[in-house]
C-alpha cells in the first residue's frame, strides 16, 4: 500500500474573469469546489478506491446548481437538458459512458453502472434511460434541473442557429465571443496505486440534433490508465474529440516518456491552441503528481493530496 493519494477536480474552463464575478458568487464557486474536493478526498483517506473517489466528487458537483452537469445543466435547442458522462478505471482500462440522457439525477452514477453491470461501454438516449430505470438509478422531474440563469442564457440564443459554451451571463454577441464552459470532472490516485477519471456535463447551450461532446468519449474528454495517468477535460468538445485530447496526454507519457506536466502542456498549450480548441484539463499520474492546465482565462479547479496540499482556484 502506498501512502500517497491525490484528488484533482474541475468545474469547467473558459473566459472566467474576476471583473465579471461578485464576491458572493466567487465564494459560492470556491465553496462548491472545496466541498467536492473534500468529498472525494474522504473516500481516499478511508482507503476507498480512486473510482469511488472521483464518483463522489462528481456527484457533489452535479448536485450543485452552479455547474453545468446534472442539476443546473444547460438547455438544448428544444429547451431540455440532455446530459453526457463517463468514468474510467486505470487498472483494467474498464470504462462506462452515457450520452443524451434526461432526468437522471447523477449521470456519473449511471456511467459507473454501465461500466460495472452492462457488458457494454457506451449507452445513449432512451436506451441509457431504460438501463437507468432497470438499475434503480435516481431520477428527477424536469423542474429539478432548471436554473434561471441557464434558462436566460438559452433564451438569448434559442432563435438562432448558434450554440454556446457555458458560464455565460451576457447577451448574444458577447456570448459568442466570450465562451465559457461548465463541465465537471475529477481524477484520482488511491493508496493502491490505481488511477481513475470521471467527467459529466450538460454539454453546450442550444445544442441540437443529439449533439454529443468530448465528455463521454473515452480518450477524448476522459481517460485513465495505471501505466500513465488519469485525465478529465473541459472545453470546446468538438476540438477535444478531434485532438483525442485525454488519450494524447497518456500517449505522450507512454511512448515519449514525457512527464505528466509536460504531456498536459503539450496537448493544452500547443496542440489544442493550434486547433483553436479553448479549454483545459486536469490529470494525475501513478506517483500522485497533479496537473491543472488550461489555455483559457480561467478554470474552476482544486487539488488535495496526502502530503497536505489543499487548494481551490478560479483564475489564471
Ligand atoms: N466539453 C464539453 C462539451 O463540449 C463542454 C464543457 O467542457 O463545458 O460538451
Amino acid at each position: 500500500m502506498m501512502e500517497t493519494y491525490t484528488i484533482v477536480i474541475h468545474g469547467g474552463a473558459g473566459t472566467i474573469l474576476k471583473k465579471d464575478m461578485t464576491p458572493e458568487l466567487e465564494d459560492a464557486y470556491l465553496k462548491g469546489l472545496q466541498d467536492a474536493l473534500d468529498g472525494g478526498y474522504a473516500v481516499l483517506e478511508n482507503d476507498g478506491s480512486a473510482v469511488n473517489a472521483v464518483k463522489a466528487a462528481v456527484v457533489i458537483l452535479e448536485d450543485n446548481m452552479l455547474f453545468n452537469a446534472g442539476r443546473g445543466s444547460v438547455f438544448t435547442k428544444k429547451g431540455l437538458q440532455e446530459m453526457d458522462a463517463a468514468i474510467m478505471e486505470g487498472k483494467n482500462l474498464d470504462a462506462g459512458s452515457i450520452a443524451g440522457v434526461r432526468n437522471v439525477r447523477n449521470p456519473v452514477e449511471l456511467a459507473a453502472e454501465v461500466m460495472h453491470y452492462s457488458n457494454h461501454v457506451f449507452l445513449s438516449g432512451k436506451g441509457a434511460n431504460d438501463f437507468a430505470i432497470k438499475q434503480g438509478i435516481k431520477l428527477e422531474p424536469d423542474e429539478f434541473f432548471f436554473s434561471q440563469f441557464r434558462y436566460d442564457q438559452w433564451k438569448a440564443i434559442r432563435d438562432s442557429d448558434n450554440y454556446s459554451l457555458d458560464h455565460t451571463h451576457q447577451q448574444l454577441e458577447e456570448l459568442m465571443k466570450d465562451k465559457k464552459f461548465g463541465t465537471v470532472g475529477a481524477v484520482a490516485l488511491d493508496r493502491y496505486g490505481n488511477v481513475a477519471a470521471a467527467t459529466s456535463t450538460g454539454g453546450m447551450t442550444n445544442k441540437k440534433y443529439g449533439r454529443i461532446g468530448d465528455t463521454p468519449i473515452i480518450g477524448g474528454g476522459t481517460y485513465a490508465n495505471n501505466k500513465t495517468c488519469a485525465v478529465s477535460c473541459t472545453g470546446h468538445g468538438e476540438v477535444f474529440i478531434r485532438a483525442v485530447a485525454a488519450y494524447d496526454v497518456s500517449c505522450l507519457m507512454e511512448y515519449k516518456n514525457f512527464s505528466l506536466q509536460q504531456a498536459c502542456e503539450e496537448v493544452v498549450l500547443n496542440k489544442l491552441v493550434k486547433m483553436e480548441g479553448e479549454g483545459g484539463l486536469i490529470a494525475v499520474d501513478a506517483q500522485g503528481h497533479a496537473a491543472l492546465v488550461f489555455n483559457s482565462e480561467g478554470m474552476y479547479r482544486g487539488v488535495r493530496d496526502s502530503k497536505g496540499r489543499n487548494e481551490v482556484a478560479i483564475y489564471k
